[in-house]
């Protein structure tokens, strides 16, 4: 996964997915729009903890073809999957039937979860033609891009202006979209970097009163590189343990009489009122994690980037040892990567597969790709894959300019 999109290849690929379509549904889409996934520099596991979280969009992402359609069905199919095209009325099929939806046509739940949800404010029926460059399942956010590419094309389509320019109401209907139509209980943060970030700038987001601002991200200018790892592992049980996190959390938010741990002050004193262990290594991750991310922000804005390493390292061990979510081959790019000069790097996403990023200078990067790719080649796993990350544009139209 090579960075490949420039400009240039951006129009020219909206122009193939338009052409795909016209083959596909024989007759010409109204236009094509782009979502981006994201990375997210800092804070872990903060987002369900009502706490701070710091994306920025990547420059890869989930485009869409669309064009109305004059009843109210629902038609989707993606160039990743190819033999699962599905075709659904909008009205009369609710959130649990969906949610039961299983095998090849599962993945059609997120861009119909938004069709449904956006039918209250306007919107029918529409042809979709999926196409994306993001690895799906990597902690790069391919459901959300899904998700917010198709609500802005729907948007458009049917000229739901003010929805379309109130892009925090827009992820939050897009992340409502996930939870009760594919089933996944996920946080704000996501549809929010897919439809907020701004290029240049990472995204800091506080996720209990949803507002949020741009702290300036120069990596190039700095001398910098952020790769992203694609660990190519994906582990049985995530959702599972995922789900189990925040029980965890909300188990000890509970006992300390907080509304999230969010609000807890004194560290010292909510450990020394926690009998479990594992609350007590849970909750010191949350809230070391939210000020880390402040931190995190304040180096930003200070035009310290290169200081930012010490950062990412903190927050990988303490999701590692603390909230129990790293997994091996997530372990082995970081520190495989600190021993080849990298400034610091962290597992991302909910855990136990997925990416890692780590901060290089930039002339110091191509080695530390080799050594991850030559430390994994040692134990036999797949060759993981590289992307040199830069803070990229939110969710947009790319055709008709
Ligand atoms: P992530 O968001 O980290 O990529 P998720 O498990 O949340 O991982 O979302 C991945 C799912 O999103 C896929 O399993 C699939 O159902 C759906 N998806 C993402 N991109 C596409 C695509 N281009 N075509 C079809 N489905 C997609
Ligand atoms: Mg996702």
């Amino acid at each position: 996964m090579d960075l490949r999109p420039g400009p240039v290849n951006a129009a020219e690929s909206a122009v193939a997915l338009a052409a795909a379509f016209t083959e596909a549904y024989r007759r010409a889409p109204e236009g094509v729009w782009h979502a981006p996934g994201r990375i997210n520099v800092i804070g872990e596991h903060t987002d369900y903890n009502d706490g701070l979280v710091l994306p920025f969009a990547l420059p890869l992402g989930v485009s869409v073809a669309a064009a109305r359609r004059d009843d109210a069905v629902l038609e989707v199919r993606s160039l990743q999957a190819a033999d699962a095209a599905v075709t659904v009325s909008l009205d009369g099929t609710g959130p649990d039937q969906v949610r039961r939806w299983a095998g090849r046509e599962r993945w059609a739940a997120y861009p119909f979860g938004v069709a449904s949800l956006l039918r209250a404010h306007g919107a029918g029926g529409a042809s979709l033609l999926i196409d994306s460059d993001l690895p799906q399942g990597a902690g790069l956010s391919s459901s959300a891009a899904l998700e917010c590419a198709t609500a802005l094309a729907l948007c458009d389509l049917y000229g739901l202006d003010d929805l379309a320019a109130d892009r925090p109401a827009l992820a939050r209907l897009a992340q409502r979209a996930e939870n009760d139509y594919a089933g996944m209980p996920c946080g704000i943060m996501d549809q929010s970097a897919a439809l907020l970030c701004t290029a240049g700038h990472a995204l800091m987001l506080d996720c209990r009163s949803g507002l949020s601002s741009q702290v300036p991200l120069d990596l190039p200018g700095k001398g910098l590189a952020l790769l992203v790892v694609n660990t190519r592992a994906r582990h049985e049980l995530t959702g599972g343990e995922y789900a189990a996190r925040r029980a965890d959390c909300e188990r000890a938010a509970a006992l300390l009489g907080v509304e999230a741990l969010r609000d807890v002050k004194d560290l010292g004193g909510a450990l020394a009122r926690l009998d479990d262990p594992v609350l007590r290594r849970r909750t010191q991750h949350v809230v070391t994690e939210n000020h880390r991310v402040e931190a995190a922000a304040g180096l930003m804005r200070a035009g310290a980037e290169a200081e930012l390493g010490g950062m990412l390292t903190a927050s990988h061990l303490s999701l590692r040892d603390l909230y129990e979510v790293s997994w091996p081959e997530a372990d082995l790019a970081v520190e495989t990567a600190l021993k080849a000069g990298a400034r610091g790097g962290r597992m991302i996403g909910g855990g136990f597969g997925g990416s890692v990023i780590v901060l290089a200078a930039a002339d110091r990067a191509p080695r530390v790709r080799e050594a991850i790719t030559t430390a994994y080649t040692d134990r036999n796993l797949p060759t993981p894959e590289f992307l040199n990350a830069v803070p990229s544009a939110a969710a947009h139209r790319r055709l008709p300019r």
